[in-house]
């Protein structure tokens, strides 16, 4: 078994999903340039990246590459620019302040206290998402609704003090971004056959079992309220900007 044929479904308006993602991006393209996606190489964001291929959409791609994230997921970011033959941006954390935490706080410091997680994912996920979006209008997300009682909210276009964010997924659900990938052969990653619905930084994911919510493998030592590393949910959307407004 494996993800596709684990979790592969369209819903019935399956196909209209993909006319209203597609509508999105190519007025944010246009609308918000310049405009770039942030990719966590995850299925979703597999599925973002394709569309922008396929239909030739003008977005930058970038990977926060954290210095703490799976083999597994640094070889798909090489499968990647190979498939689709184009680079990818790549942020790193600043190696004096990643270094310094490390020292001070040792390896684990995640899983000490709810403080020191988020210093951790300040230094290796927010400070580098600043500089790649710097200078930007608009980025891309591969953010779902289905995906967390956090993100029940997400809407397909959000304005943030400085930029847009487009969610062109959010409304698919899991079954339908399967579906995508299989139809479309989207590279993806392997830890998605093993139980790993959500991958973030290694010591930070794990795999989840039958019954579990799609984002329990993450940050599992902690409450659920506290499961964001602030990329996403951090009270910066200040309004929703209704879809009509750009497609
Ligand atoms: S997810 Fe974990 S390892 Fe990655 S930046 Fe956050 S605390 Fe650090």
């Amino acid at each position: 078994m494996n993800a596709i044929s684990l979790y592969a479904k369209p819903s019935a308006d399956f196909e209209a999903k993909i006319v209203e993602s597609v509508a999105l991006l190519r007025g944010a393209a246009q609308e918000f340039a310049p405009i770039t996606q942030a990719s966590s190489l995850g299925a979703e964001d597999m599925v973002v990246t394709d569309l922008l291929h396929r239909f030739q959409m003008q977005s930058g791609i970038f990977v926060l590459e954290t210095g703490k994230l799976h083999a597994e997921t640094l070889d798909l970011l090489e499968r990647l620019q190979s498939h689709y033959g184009r680079e990818v941006e790549i942020y790193r954390p600043v190696a004096e302040a990643a270094t310094a935490f490390v020292a001070e706080n040792g390896e684990e410091a995640m899983y000490r206290s709810l403080e020191l997680r988020k210093a951790c994912c300040h230094i290796r996920k927010m400070e580098p998402l600043e500089r790649a979006l710097a200078g930007k209008r608009g980025w891309i997300t591969g953010l779902r609704r289905e995906q967390s009682g956090a993100r029940a909210e997400v809407e397909l276009i959000e304005e943030q003090a400085e930029r847009v964010k487009i969610n062109p997924l959010a409304n698919w659900t899991w079954g339908d971004v399967w579906h995508y990938i299989a139809t479309h052969q989207v590279p993806y990653n392997p830890l998605h056959d093993q139980f790993f619905p959500s991958i973030g930084c290694a010591p930070c994911t794990r795999a989840v079992t039958l019954g579990e919510d799609f984002r329990s493998g993450r940050w599992w030592w902690e409450q659920e309220s506290a499961k964001e590393c602030g990329l996403h949910v951090d009270g910066a959307v200040s309004s929703i900007i209704p879809i009509r407004a750009i497609a």
